[in-house]
């Protein structure tokens, strides 16, 4: 069956497919874990597709400003648990999420249930679902594009055998630091990190000032696709810093700006790419010089 729902996958143009077993979020708050929307989730089945390198080039030449979204098209995540409802007449849910205003938003429906719009935090799944790693800047990377990801999660109650953790490394962390480097407005802080643990796999997080990565010139924009709801209810911010709260844990910061074309992650592909860590092969080098950049009171 898994076979037959990724051959499929492959068909519909997705480049990504992994499958975690439902044991892989043990230990997760409820308003992230995934049995908070399934009860009776067997199986997180993470699909993806590579953002092609050419919607990069835009934002690279600083001369169009291409959008790009880690979010999989919602019609390739309902197709998909499609299929495999019609397939394996398990429920399969997509993890898509109208907007908040449409819940109830004066308190969970009840007692034992978390609020409404519980968040998976789409590179955990990915990595428990054995597609990579999360890098110092809180990206999901692939052995095959690095950072150009979009994604979409589907919960099932079909019992599928899960893709083992990947075992590699893209991120060097510190010991590149290009990201930091890169960074006019020195949003990433090399000396504050945060260590989680997902699956196994020690996953280092920069501290980021994501108030100035908000007026960045240098890419970045405002992240109107990536909320799925429960954003509005929180207050997000410590100082200059997400909240880690019950509802807002490190995986799952809130309110964070769309960084994927922002320099600081186009220079972490290029950086992936040189170092010959993607299988993804181009005829041409994504960067070859210096990428412009803009101090924030250019803006
Ligand atoms: S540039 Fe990329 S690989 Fe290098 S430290 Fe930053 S996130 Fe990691
Ligand atoms: S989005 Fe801009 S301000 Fe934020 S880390 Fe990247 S380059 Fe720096």
């Amino acid at each position: 069956m898994k076979e037959m729902l990724r051959d499929y996958a492959r068909s519909i143009g997705l480049t990504l497919f992994g499958v975690a077993s439902a044991e892989r979020f043990d230990g997760l708050p409820k308003n992230v874990h995934p049995a908070s929307i399934l009860p009776e989730v067997r199986s997180v089945i993470v699909i993806g597709a590579d953002i092609p390198r050419g919607n990069y080039r835009g934002v690279e030449e600083g001369t169009l400003w291409n959008f790009a979204s880690k979010y999989l098209d919602q019609r390739l995540v309902l197709d998909m648990a499609r299929t495999i409802e019609q397939q394996t007449h398990f429920e399969a849910v997509p993890y898509l999420a109208h907007f908040p205003k449409v819940a109830p938003r004066s308190r969970p429906v009840a007692p034992d249930r978390p609020m409404y719009n519980v968040t998976i935090n789409l590179e955990y799944a990915a990595v428990a679902a054995g597609l990579g790693e999360i890098s110092l800047l809180g990206q999901l990377l692939t052995p095959q594009y690095g950072n150009r990801n979009a994604l979409g999660v589907i919960l099932t109650e079909l019992e599928l055998e899960p893709d083992p953790i990947f075992a590699g490394t893209l991120c060097d962390g510190l010991a590149c630091g290009e990201c930091i480097a890169v960074c006019p407005a020195r949003s990433i802080n090399p000396d504050k990190t945060v260590t989680i643990d997902i699956c196994g796999r020690q996953t280092v997080l920069a501290e980021i000032n994501y108030n100035l990565c908000r007026l960045c010139p240098n890419g970045a924009a405002p992240d109107f696709i990536n909320k799925v709801g429960q954003e509005e209810l929180m207050v997000e911010f410590s100082g200059n810093q997400p909240k880690i709260v019950e509802t807002s844990t490190a995986l799952t910061r809130r309110n964070v700006p769309n960084i994927a074309t922002a320099v600081c992650a186009r220079t972490c592909l290029n950086h992936l790419e040189k170092t010959g860590r993607l299988t993804q092969k181009y005829v041409n080098p994504f960067r070859d010089g210096e990428p412009w950049r803009l101090e924030t009171w250019e803006r």
